[in-house]
């Protein structure tokens, strides 16, 4: 469907949805099919080239919110206690996660300073505070439009949420100056570790399709919205 406003070059063109919301494409093949009823825990899976088209997690929203306050409290932890701390010729020194960012920039890697405290700090803070957001706003009895514009932005911050990187960077470097310096792990070390499975742990129990289905009545309305018709909220 097309529709173009008077005077203006801008063209926007939204698909009409099927009335038929269990007709699906494989991502992987195209093929179309009907997606059946699945108990929870159990899979569907594309007859023409076996990929797993949609696993039915088991309470996905309460596991996946459980384990975005669990990943929010180590995370707060892991970034305001010492990671490491390195004892050579009688001098001490420990250091943050933000701390060793910053070593790096004032030491002139610039880039690799920036890159750690993106890939290490930032991203996985967004990661797990739009993940709250989400879980938080899917909770409600109607999800908010706004979650459908979260849900589709928050796959990035789980590519760019690198901290099991760092963990293998930090252990390959103390295996190097082990024989130089006496090294006292933090209790960061300790938490950012657990923090890397919690990660995973709440991504593996997130289940998108099914906050997608709760923002339902929010995809009519924002494509009302675009086209710049006025439509009044009514409940359903
Ligand atoms: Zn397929």
């Amino acid at each position: 469907m097309s529709r173009q406003v008077s005077g203006s070059v801008h063209t926007e063109v939204y698909n009409q949805p099927i009335a038929d919301a269990s007709l699906i494409a494989c991502l992987h093949c195209d093929l179309l099919q009907r997606l059946p009823e699945i108990a929870p825990g159990g899979s569907a899976r594309c007859p023409r080239c076996n990929k797993e088209l949609w696993r039915h997690r088991e309470d996905s929203l309460n596991r996946t919110f459980a384990l975005t306050l669990a990943a929010a409290v180590l995370y707060l932890i892991a970034n305001s206690v010492p990671m490491l701390g390195l004892t050579i010729v009688g001098r001490d020194a420990s250091t943050t996660v933000i701390g060793g960012a910053q070593h790096l920039w004032d030491n002139g890697q610039r880039l690799v300073g920036v890159l750690v405290l993106f890939t290490a700090v930032i991203a996985p803070a967004l990661q797990i505070g739009l993940m709250l957001a989400i879980v938080l706003g899917a909770m409600r009895e109607r999800a908010p439009k706004w979650v459908g514009a979260v849900l589709r932005h928050h796959p990035i911050t789980r590519i760019w949420s690198m901290i099991e990187v760092m963990m293998v960077g930090v252990l390959v470097a103390l295996v190097k100056i082990a024989d130089y310096a006496t090294i006292i792990p933090g209790i960061a070390l300790f938490v950012l570790w657990v923090l890397v499975f919690i990660l995973a742990g709440m991504q593996a129990s997130f289940d998108s399709r099914e906050v997608w289905e709760k923002l339902e009545w929010a995809q009519d309305s924002a494509r009302d919205d675009h086209a710049g018709e006025f439509m009044a909220e009514e409940p359903l």
